[in-house]
């Protein structure tokens, strides 16, 4: 019975632990590592829309290439 006892106490103060572990990481990331994560994902998003304007998507052939071809470099459908 005390065997029980001692792995319920391990068990109860490891979870503890991860819960104080946890607060103090959000904490810190509150304090300030939060803001490098939010400049690297705005961006990695600047990013994707400057990728998704200067591409364009063929619709005879469905190639994606740039916008700068007058037409598609793969089908040569012609562009209006
Ligand atoms: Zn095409």
């Amino acid at each position: 019975m005390e065997f029980i006892l001692i792995v319920l106490v391990a068990v109860i103060g490891a979870a503890m632990s991860y819960v104080i572990l946890y607060f103090v990481i959000k904490a810190a990331v509150r304090d300030g590592i939060i803001e490098a994560r939010n400049i690297d994902s705005t961006s990695n998003e600047q990013e994707d829309d400057g990728a998704r304007i200067s591409k364009i998507i063929c619709p005879n052939c469905g190639a994606r290439h740039d916008m700068d071809y007058p037409k598609c470099p793969d089908c040569k459908h012609q562009y209006n």
